[in-house]
This record gives structure tokens, C-alpha cells and sequence, in this order.
């Protein structure tokens, strides 16, 4: 049988437990994972803190170029990366090679770059005049410098698990920290095995350690509330974010928080609606709407409802939806429907567990809910869409912007003004028009509301991986 273990100083590590990981495709066992108790977390930050002086001290090119030999190193490995993770979630491996171990590879060779071409001011350090009164100080030149944070947590999901851990591992690493990654219980394997690749191709010890376990009374508990982490670069549910966030208070240190969403797509009868009806089924249903991104809830103008509805369920029959993460998570997505039902939602298609093995559930366009149902608030966060007509602009975007959320949005129109107001005054990090999901690492993404902490993006994320120092010098 598989055993997963911490990896801890250039280490594998035994914990004094063990727990299953299973399929969500037939329920056997995946792995048995070593769950890291606090003396395997002590053990990770001392590693951690042990490696910091050196890593620090790396020439940033030396540290650009180690990026993209682990990139080569993590694209020679891409497909039993793949299959691991296949294991873990139950995606498919074609998805998984391009959305998951393809995007990992850019991401590190896109740091290696922001490295060593990264002209910008921000990170590399910018010269100041000061502007001081003549009598009452010396002249002087004052420039910065930004230096890592220390030793920085990545705590990660299950969803995309390689990609999600990557987006805030690489800038970690490329602005210097020591980085302890806590993967999510339901998907420890890609983690596992990047270790063992990273290792391989020659990441000094103790630069990157990976500790197995949950999150509450467990390894992510633990590894919050650790005097040794200087920063937390977290990636998963709003509950989970602010246990981490009262942990983090303690000694002041800063968080990146990436969170869920209840994103809205707005559809105008002047759109394209073949296109829209395509890329809105493909929003609520790749990964089994298990993509923080998703549109839960669609928004289409009254005179093309009927049309657009017809449309969304002929593209959602298209789609060959994969498991959810597990047994547990489909009670809840199924559970939510069936209040869903209960408060006057109707099921135009699915709704209905399938017979069979496996954490399967069908792709579910709802409609008919109120705006303050349930189902239209909260985060499913599985294959489950509501659709609702609307009759003017400034009723489309109110109502859009009626959550407490605020990740992502989606427009679709031909109507170049109305794109650009109606972006403009939705709240969300990332507004897509005529599109979704088309998204460069480069470019920042900051939740708003209840949907994140902190910008992520090339530049902010290697902004908040470190931080400055600023140097007068009189003249
Ligand atoms: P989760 O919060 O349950 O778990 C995420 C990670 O946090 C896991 O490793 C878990 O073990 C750990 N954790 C949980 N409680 C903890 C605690 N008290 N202390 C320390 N660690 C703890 O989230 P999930 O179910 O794995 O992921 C799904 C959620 O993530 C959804 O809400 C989704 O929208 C969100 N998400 C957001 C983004 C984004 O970029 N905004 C991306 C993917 C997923």
C-alpha cells in the first residue's frame, strides 16, 4: 500500500498516525497519509528557519535559474503527476496534464522571468529625493530594498491541488522564504510528489517542506499557530481562513487569502448567445463546479430567457462531469438542492443522485429561486447553477452584486459601452466579458468581501512575499 509521508529538512517523515485517503471514483484506497502532529510541524519550521540565512542570501539569477530547472524537472514528471492527482480528485488526465501540471510549469518559469526581468520599481527597489526643508536636515538619497518575509505557510485546497499550491509556492520561493505547504486532506499526492521531484532536482533542504494532515484540531491548526511562521499564503473556504486569520493575529504576521465565491453572469439579449450559452455551461460545470471561479448564478435579460435556458441545457448535456472530492461533499451539494426544491426551485435538469459508485452528481440548472434563497447566497461549490431572468441593466447588476462575495463575474454582450459600465460596476476581482476563465497568473486577482484577502497576481504576489526596507543616505 502507498504511504505518504512529511517532508521535512531534505526528509521523508513518519507521523504518529495514519489516515486513508480513497477514490471518489470507487472509494478505495488511495494512500495512507502520515498525519504531522506538532512534533513533525516543530521539526518543518526548525528546518525551515535553518535553510532561511542561505536561501536568502541566493543571488536572485542563481534563484531564477534553480525556478526553471525545477519547471523542466516538474514537466519530466507530468505524467505521474497527473495520474496521482487523477487518484486524489477523480478529474481526467488530459485536464489534469493542461489545467493543473501544464499551468504549474508556466507558473514556476513565469517567476524565474518576473525574476530576472522584473524592471519594476515595486520589487526590485526604487531611488527617492527626499523632500526635506533645507534647515532642518541634511540632503539626502533614500532607496529600497525588499527582502522575503522568513519562513511563510502555503496551505492549499483540493480542488486544483498542484496549481493552487503552486500560484503561492513559486512567488514564495522567488522572492526567497523557506515555505511549509500543508495540502488538503483529500489531496495530499501531488504535494507528495513534488517533494520528491523538488528534492531530486536539487532544492537545498529545508527550503520546501510539506506536512500532511486536516485543517481544524489538526496539522493546519498546528502550523497556524506557530510563533515560526512569518506569513500565510492560504487558499480554501472563508470558515477555514478566519480560524487561520485569529491564529495569524497572534504576533501580527500577514495573510494572502484566496476564498470562495457566489459568482453572477450577466447575459444581454444582444450577446452572442451560442457562444454564451457554451462558455456559461462550461463556468458551472468543468471540474464538476468545483472551481472557485464558477458561475453559481446566471442572470439573462427576460426577452431571451426561454432561448438562452434551452441553449445552456443542450451545452450542459455535453459535458461528462467527473466525481465531487467525496461522498460528504455530494451529500452537501445534494442536500442544498433539496432545500433548493423546498423554497420553489425548479429542477430543469438533474437535481437526482445517480445509482453507481463513486461521489458522481449531475450537471443542475435550477430556476425560480427568490435572490434571498439559500442556494442563491451560499457556495455549493459543486455542478449546480440557478438561472433567473432580469428586465434592465441596474437591476441585473444589483442584483449581481447581492452577495457578500465578490471573486469573479461575467458579462456577456455585443454592446462595447455596456461591457465596459457594466464590468466596471460589478463587484468582483476579476470581470470576464464575452469570455471566462481566460486568466494569466500575470495579471492580479483580489477577492473582494468574503472572497479573499490581499491581491495575488506576478508582482503583488512577489510584493506580498516580502517586504521593505527602505535606506537614507545623507549627501
Ligand atoms: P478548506 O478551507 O476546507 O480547506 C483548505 C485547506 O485548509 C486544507 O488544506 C485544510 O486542511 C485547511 N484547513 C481547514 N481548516 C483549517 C484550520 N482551521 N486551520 C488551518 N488549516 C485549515 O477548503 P477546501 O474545501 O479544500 O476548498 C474549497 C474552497 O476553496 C471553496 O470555498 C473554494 O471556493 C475555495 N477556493 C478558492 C480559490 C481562489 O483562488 N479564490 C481557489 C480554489 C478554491
Amino acid at each position: 500500500m502507498k504511504e505518504i509521508f512529511s517532508y521535512v529538512g531534505g526528509q521523508f517523515l513518519p507521523g504518529p498516525r495514519t489516515f486513508s485517503k480513497r477514490s471518489p471514483v470507487d472509494s478505495s484506497l488511495v494512500a495512507l497519509v502520515h498525519e504531522a502532529d506538532e512534533h513533525v510541524v516543530n521539526l518543518a519550521v526548525s528546518a525551515a528557519r535553518e535553510a532561511r540565512q542561505d536561501w536568502e542570501e541566493w543571488d536572485r539569477n542563481d534563484r531564477a535559474d534553480l525556478l526553471d530547472w525545477l519547471a523542466s524537472a516538474i514537466l519530466e514528471r507530468a505524467d505521474d503527476l497527473a495520474l496521482v492527482e487523477v487518484a486524489d480528485i477523480g478529474r481526467s488526465k488530459s485536464e489534469v496534464l493542461a489545467a493543473h501540471v501544464a499551468r504549474t510549469v508556466e507558473t514556476f518559469r513565469l517567476y524565474a522571468t518576473l525574476l530576472r526581468t522584473e524592471s519594476n520599481d515595486a520589487w526590485h527597489g526604487r531611488a527617492l529625493s527626499p523632500n526635506i526643508p533645507r534647515n532642518q536636515a541634511p540632503q539626502a538619497l533614500a532607496y529600497t530594498r525588499r527582502r522575503p518575509l522568513g519562513v511563510v505557510a502555503i496551505i492549499a485546497p483540493w480542488n486544483v491541488p498542484l496549481l493552487l499550491l503552486a500560484l503561492n509556492l513559486a512567488p514564495a520561493l522567488a522572492a526567497g522564504n523557506c515555505v511549509i505547504a500543508k495540502p488538503s486532506e483529500h489531496s495530499p499526492s501531488s504535494a507528495a510528489l513534488l517533494a520528491e521531484i523538488l528534492h531530486e532536482a536539487g532544492l537545498p533542504p529545508g527550503v520546501f517542506n510539506v506536512v500532511h494532515g486536516f485543517g481544524a484540531n489538526s496539522t493546519g491548526a498546528i502550523l497556524a499557530a506557530h510563533p515560526g511562521i512569518d506569513g500565510f499564503g492560504f487558499t480554501g473556504e472563508g470558515r477555514s481562513a478566519t480560524a487561520i486569520m485569529k491564529s495569524a493575529a497572534e504576533g501580527l504576521r500577514p495573510v494572502l487569502f484566496e476564498l470562495g465565491g457566489k459568482n453572477a453572469g450577466l447575459i444581454f439579449a444582444d450577446a452572442d448567445l451560442d457562444k454564451a450559452a457554451q462558455a456559461c455551461a462550461a463556468a458551472a460545470f468543468a471540474n464538476s463546479g468545483q472551481v472557485c471561479l464558477s458561475m453559481e448564478r446566471l442572470f439573462v435579460e427576460r426577452t431571451v430567457f426561454e432561448a438562452f435556458v434551452s441553449k445552456l441545457v443542450e451545452n450542459a448535456n455535453r459535458h461528462t462531469l467527473g466525481p465531487l472530492i467525496s461522498q460528504e461533499h455530494r451529500s452537501h451539494v445534494h442536500e442544498a438542492v433539496k432545500r433548493a426544491r423546498q423554497a420553489g426551485g425548479q429542477c430543469i435538469i438533474g437535481g437526482e443522485v445517480p445509482e453507481g459508485d463513486g461521489a458522481y452528481y449531475p450537471a443542475t440548472i435550477l430556476t425560480g429561486l427568490p435572490d434571498d434563497a439559500e442556494l442563491s447566497r451560499k457556495e455549493t461549490f459543486g455542478p449546480i447553477v440557478h438561472v433567473a431572468p432580469f428586465d434592465s441593466e441596474a437591476e441585473a447588476i444589483a442584483r449581481a452584486n447581492d452577495t457578500e462575495f465578490g471573486l469573479a463575474s461575467m458579462v456577456w454582450t455585443n454592446d462595447l459601452s455596456r461591457a465596459h459600465r457594466t464590468a466596471a460596476a460589478l463587484k468582483a476581482g476579476i470581470n470576464w466579458v464575452n469570455c471566462w476563465q481566460v486568466r494569466d497568473f500575470l495579471t492580479p486577482l483580489q477577492g473582494h468581501g468574503r472572497s479573499g484577502v490581499g491581491v495575488q497576481g506576478g508582482r503583488e504576489s512577489l510584493e506580498f512575499y516580502s517586504q521593505v526596507t527602505t535606506t537614507v543616505v545623507s549627501l
